[in-house]
């Protein structure tokens, strides 16, 4: 991918001086501000319409930078070998000198940490001499945007800039895991949870539907078109979208597939695109055909589910 330098001097003129900008990552565009700064962080709850109980995932450029603000242990150093940077985010302890705003926190002794992938968010983070607050850029419970263009969307010209980074490679939000204690998933995401077993060799608890909600990613309304969604459809008929997973030769108008070989990267991939169409399509409901349950597909069903909730 090609680096524009003068863009990324753009972005990290507005951050400095504690505004919002919208920057690409690998899983989606996240909207990000300066986590050291009371000020920045506000405004990205203001623009989001984010309840001020839903902390935000800090992103780092490196170990180095984030030992300032973090207790790291044994499964962390063993996960981000192998991971990062990546779509994974940890949940860590803060250091009690750590400078993260508490808005970002919402005065929680614990941290949501990740290391983007993306090229051009990496050169940006680099430059910066702070980590980036930076939440889905996209409004609360709704749709999450992987491109520039659904950034502007839903927020106009309320955001100064957009990072410009083409279109998100995964599609989906990172897999949020607990580290704390005993690692425990709180968010199925971009990178399957078979890789995590694998690496920390045990099994792993998941904490996805919880009683009391400790991400609100876990919360019953989330990732919403704004449209009724049925799940699980056998047939679907001529005034409601079918969402279907992989493209046969059926095709009639009303029909949008994820797929178009039956592959689960790239279903995820297209998923809140395709979402998205049919939000602006004249369809008001939408019926889901099974999307098979492993991989990638475990978090295309899960957000699926959280949409349904409409
Ligand atoms: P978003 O970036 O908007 O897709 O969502 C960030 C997710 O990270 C939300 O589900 C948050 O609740 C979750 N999160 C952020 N900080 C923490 C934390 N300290 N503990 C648990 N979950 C967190
Ligand atoms: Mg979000």
């Amino acid at each position: 991918m090609k680096i524009n330098l003068a863009n990324i001097k753009k972005a990290k003129k507005l951050l400095d001086n504690r505004d919002c900008v919208a920057i690409p990552t690998e899983t989606v565009y996240g909207l990000a501000g300066n986590a050291y700064s009371d000020q920045a962080c506000k405004k990205i709850f203001k623009l989001k319409k984010r309840p001020k109980d839903n902390p935000l995932i800090v992103h780092y450029y490196n170990i180095k930078d984030l030992r300032k603000d973090c207790e790291l242990n044994y499964n962390f150093y063993k996960l981000y070998k192998k991971f990062c940077p990546g779509p994974v985010t940890f949940v860590m302890n803060l250091k009690r000198k750590s400078k993260i705003s508490k808005i970002a926190t919402n005065n929680n002794a614990s941290l949501a940490i990740r290391f983007p992938r993306h090229p051009i968010t990496r050169h940006l983070l680099k430059k910066l001499n702070y980590p980036l607050a930076a939440p889905s850029a996209n409004l609360s419970t709704k749709v999450s945007a992987v491109s520039p263009s659904q950034v502007k969307e839903d927020f106009g010209k309320k955001i100064k800039y957009i990072l410009n980074g083409g279109k998100s490679s995964i599609g989906v939000e990172s897999t949020i895991i607990d580290l704390r204690k005993k690692p425990k998933i709180l968010r199925l995401g971009g990178l399957e949870i078979i890789k995590i077993k694998k690496i920390l060799k045990k099994e792993i608890k998941e904490n996805l539907y919880p009683k009391r909600i400790i991400a609100p990613g876990q919360s019953k309304l989330h990732y919403s078109p704004g449209l009724p969604i049925r799940l699980n459809a056998k047939k679907i008929s001529d005034n409601e979208a079918g969402l279907i997973f992989k493209k046969d030769k059926k095709k009639k108008k009303n029909f949008f597939y994820l797929s178009k070989k039956g592959n689960l990267n790239e279903a995820a991939k297209n998923l809140y695109s395709i979402l998205r169409k049919i939000k602006k399509s004249k369809y008001k409901s939408i019926a889901v055909t099974k999307v098979p349950n492993f991989g990638l597909g475990k978090t295309i069903n899960d957000r699926l589910i959280k949409a349904s909730k409409y």
